[in-house]
């Protein structure tokens, strides 16, 4: 039910789960991050609070400076480590953070396992990152409107690839999405104080629409890909 992401040249893990202390509001079933350090994307999760989640990144950190991150409000599988996102797809190469309901995730599920696809967890998001690698295209910006077409509910993704790692991708479908502008370094968070401590400087993402990030830019667009055009808002108050 809380997102965050960095893209930027500063480690992603510490701003991710700043960012999240301040979302924990939203939900603490489990919390969880994907950073990719330059080669893989790795993932660590916990069921519970953010606070089990950092005792287990105490342990194992996860260096890098492109990630994602999620507080969880379970609504589909119980609370639990395998639940916690962020979800990959069966590959590993793709991660995802997502907030809302797929509604005809059963359907899909069904489709992705006939196809050979296995699932690691009960909940609907899965899918979402299952999808994304199986109808993987060449380009993340397209695979993941291609993959958005498919999807019925209510979401805002995350999402993140070894394939394109100076890119981390957000999708708004009647579920809170923010893009933070920075200076060499992009965010995205469900709520504005998760990334008031680093910029000012936003764009609320409406229904239908995505931004694509790199450490230097922000695209908006809407999911079919026609460019959206507005000014950035200043963020004048404080938390
Ligand atoms: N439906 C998803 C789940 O239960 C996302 C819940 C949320 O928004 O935290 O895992």
């Amino acid at each position: 039910c809380g997102i965050v992401g960095y893209i930027g040249a500063k480690q992603a893990q510490n701003i991710l789960l700043e960012g999240l202390s301040k979302l924990e509001y939203r939900g603490y079933d489990s919390a969880g991050l994907a950073v990719y350090n330059g080669e893989t994307i790795s993932v660590n999760k916990a069921q519970g609070r953010l606070s089990n989640l950092e005792e287990k990144l105490a342990v194992r950190s996860l260096p890098g400076v492109l990630g994602i991150g999620h507080t969880r409000w379970a609504t589909h599988g119980k609370p639990s480590d395998e639940n916690a996102h962020p979800h990959v797809d069966s590959t590993g190469r793709f991660a995802v953070v997502h907030n809302g309901i797929i509604e005809n995730y059963i359907q899909l599920k069904e489709e992705l396992m006939a196809k050979g696809h296995t699932f690691q967890s009960e909940t609907d998001t899965e899918v979402v990152a299952k999808l994304i690698g199986d109808l993987w295209n060449g380009d993340l910006v397209s695979t993941v409107q291609a993959t958005v077409s498919r999807l019925e509910g209510a979401f805002a993704l995350g999402v993140i690839s070894e394939n394109e790692p100076d890119k981390l991708v957000a999708v708004r479908y009647a579920s809170p999405l923010v893009v933070g502008i920075g200076r060499g370094e992009n965010f995205i968070a469900s709520d504005i104080p998760a990334i008031l401590k680093h910029t000012r400087e936003v764009y609320i993402l409406e229904d239908g629409e995505m931004a694509v990030l790199t450490k230097d830019q922000v695209k908006l667009m809407k999911v079919d890909g026609t460019p959206v055009e507005r000014e950035p808002m200043h963020v004048s108050w404080d938390i």
